[in-house]
């Protein structure tokens, strides 16, 4: 591991693109204060905001405001000063940028220019969030905010039922009421999910139960419903196979019936080939041992 010194932190011609804290300033990494002291420049997605965060930390470096309303444009720009030697970092509001934030046309752009650039990792609620979730968090799809209004929501919940990876949604204190209830009626009141709020913040809070549950909860209290949310949804069961199911009707008929009987009504009650179902009858049983269907 090595701890280069702030000359050598920024490189002339690279794009840093820099996470920065979600609540808590001491979350800002010793290396991103030291590439964000370095730079020529920083684009952030609102100067005001980002200035108190950088004036925190005594740092006060030429700004260039990048935003979803003018990033074409400014990227472009960017890129020409990169190429001219610059280094740039980019930050946004909170966390890491371009998730859920600005900034992927400033990066697609210098990748196409031939421009380094290089990620100094930090927070990222969505990830925060899985991390405390307690579900599962070895495949899981980050799907951002889900639509404002209450048809276009349905629809994407609907489309998002059957996923069986760990699903993380972000959401704001105007519509965390709204969507969990629509993840409780499209999911299933029972679907797990975790709640996690304030992230790294004075009122922190996070609780993992079944969507009716969490639903009554911040129901319980208006103050729960405040600051900002990432939710972590289990995936949906996985979907069995015909095999999977065939297979265990097979071990239900088998208790009472011979393979053969079993295998004419499983084939009867699945739609797959009696023979096919015999041979597996045989394999179960088998399996299953003498007198231990
Ligand atoms: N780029 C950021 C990141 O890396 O997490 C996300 C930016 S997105 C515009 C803002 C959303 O992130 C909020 O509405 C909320 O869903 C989530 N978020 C940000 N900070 C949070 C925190 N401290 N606790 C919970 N959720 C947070």
């Amino acid at each position: 591991m090595s701890d280069a010194p702030i000359e050598s932190v920024a490189q002339a011609g690279t794009l840093y693109v820099v996470a920065t804290p979600i609540g808590n300033l001491s979350d800002l990494s010793p290396r991103a204060l030291k590439v964000l002291a370095a730079v020529d420049r920083i684009a952030a997605e609102d100067t005001r905001t980002s200035g108190q965060m950088l004036g925190h930390f005594g740092l006060r470096r030429p700004m260039v405001a990048l935003h979803e309303h003018n990033e074409d444009a400014v990227a472009a720009e960017l890129v020409a000063r990169l190429r001219q030697g610059e280094s740039l970092a980019l930050i946004s509001d909170a966390g890491t940028p371009l998730v859920s934030d600005p900034g992927f046309a400033l990066v697609r752009a210098a990748r196409a220019a031939g421009v380094p650039v290089v990620a100094v990792p930090g927070p990222c609620a969505a990830v925060a969030a899985l991390s405390i979730s307690g579900l599962p968090s070895d495949s899981f799809v980050f799907a951002g905010f889900l639509p404002a209004k209450d048809a276009a929501r349905r629809k994407k919940l609907e489309e998002l039922a059957r996923e069986t990876r760990t699903l993380i949604l972000y959401e704001s204190s105007h519509r965390i009421l709204d969507s969990v209830q629509a993840i409780a009626e499209v999911f299933g009141a029972a679907r797990r999910l975790c709640l996690a709020r304030e992230m790294t913040k004075l009122f922190e809070q996070s609780l993992t139960a079944g969507a009716a549950e969490v639903l009554d909860w911040l129901r319980q209290d208006a103050n729960r419903q405040k600051g900002e949310f990432v939710l972590v949804v289990a995936g949906a069961e996985t979907e069995r196979t015909p095999a999977d199911r065939a297979e265990n009707l097979l071990r239900v008929l088998l208790r009472e019936l011979p393979p053969a009987r079993a295998a004419k009504l499983a084939a009867e009650l699945t739609g797959l080939k009696r023979q096919e179902l015999y041979d597996l009858a045989l394999r179960v049983q088998g399996a299953a041992g003498p007198g231990n269907t």
